[in-house]
């Protein structure tokens, strides 16, 4: 592997041996963090990734996404920046977007062929880091999970309503995981690139990746965790309503986003189906000469008509939507594998025999 990144990508540079030292695999790293109010934690933070990188056979760099804090936390990143060296990239967002949107800023300045996202509260541990990098690159993974199987949080208010949510994602999307609200994870970077996060939908990622990627691809590895010891969560039980949105609309999106028209036109065809059917039989009553205006049945199939309508267009809307969602910004319907190779784009097809020559003699005829 080659790598031709600035200097300052190479905090391990005086002892570049160590690769052969240590038994891990390693690849340019960037950990991206997101950090809202976290000033007492950015300086341990900095310093125990250090620690726990200390053997990482492989340039890294610290990505400290700023989500628009309003206390000292952008000066201590710049701090660390002074102390440790430029491979600390502090990301001073303008405002506070939320922690998704501050991770995918960060993704998106990261320049590793692998990027690793975590918390800034030192709830997640860097230690974990060198060991899931390691497993992502021996075992050609595009994703590792952290699953905080001992999870050091509120039991009602956290881990309740978490384990109800994942139960929900995991029978949903149909990726097997754990515990996909824990931010740490190791990426291949070309692969995350490719996502756009929105709302709480970092924990989708996972979900997402797996229609993009073979679930084979994902796994997920036993983490560390500690509770808070400073600072303040940022979130409480809300959240977990605002998941179930997201899962809303991830599950629509997932399954639909590519043939809107299937889903309503199936719902609609059904309320018309029923419709009609309730409209031929009060025809047939009409016939036979009874009085029907005075039938709540007539008003039921009216409606269930009108709903129909209703929906079979909002289908044909939602279809022409997604066509330009799909052809405005060169989204496919179908994904290569990341490491697709386009050798072969050049060359020539399988020709039949003497169909140059022939071709040269039909010119000259
Ligand atoms: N965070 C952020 N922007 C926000 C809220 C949180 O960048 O608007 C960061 C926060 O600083 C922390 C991480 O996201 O590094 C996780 O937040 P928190 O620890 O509050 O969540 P919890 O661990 O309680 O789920
Ligand atoms: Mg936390």
């Amino acid at each position: 592997m080659c790598h031709t990144l600035p200097d300052a990508f190479y905090p391990n540079r005086q002892n570049r041996n160590v690769h052969a030292m240590s038994a891990l695999s390693a690849a340019p790293l960037s950990i991206v963090v997101p950090l809202y109010n976290e000033e007492e934690n950015v300086g341990p933070l900095v310093e125990r990734v250090h620690e726990a990188l200390a053997e990482y056979g492989a340039p890294w760099e610290l990505l400290l996404v700023d989500d628009g804090s309003s206390d000292r936390t952008v000066a201590e990143a710049r701090g660390m920046r002074e102390h440790f060296g430029t491979h600390v990239r502090p990301v001073p967002l303008t405002r506070n977007f939320g922690q998704t949107a501050a991770m995918q800023a960060g993704i998106d300045l990261a320049r590793g062929e692998v990027i690793v996202t975590m918390d800034g509260d030192l709830q997640n541990d860097p230690v974990d880091i060198p060991r899931m990098v390691d497993r992502l690159l021996r075992e050609d993974l595009d994703l590792v999970a952290g699953w905080r199987r001992d999870r050091k949080d509120n039991l009602w208010l956290r881990k309740v309503p978490s384990r109800l949510a994942n139960r929900l994602i995991r029978r949903l999307t149909g990726v097997n995981l754990h515990d996909y609200g824990c931010s740490l994870k190791v990426f291949r970077g070309e692969v995350i690139k490719g996502v756009r996060l929105y709302g709480e939908m970092h924990r989708f990622i996972p979900a997402w990746l797996a229609t993009q990627t073979a679930p084979s691809r994902i796994a997920e590895e036993v983490v560390t965790h500690h509770p808070r010891t400073a600072g303040t969560s940022k979130y409480g039980l809300s959240r977990t309503f605002r998941v179930l949105i997201d899962l809303i609309s991830v599950y629509f999106f997932m399954r639909f986003s590519a043939r809107p028209a299937h889903f309503f036109g199936l719902l609609g065809s059904g309320f018309g189906l029923l419709g009609g059917l309730g409209m031929a039989y009060l025809l047939v009553q009409k016939l036979l000469g009874h009085d029907i205006g005075d039938r709540p049945l007539l008003l039921v199939s009216i409606l269930f008509i009108l709903i129909a309508v209703q929906i079979l267009t909002t289908g044909v809307l939602s279809e022409m939507l997604s066509r330009t969602y799909y052809e405005s910004r060169d989204v496919r319907t179908y994904h290569l594998p990341a490491r697709f190779d386009r050798e072969g784009e050049n060359d020539a097809f399988h020709m039949p025999r003497h169909a140059g020559s022939e071709r040269g003699e039909n010119r000259e005829m």
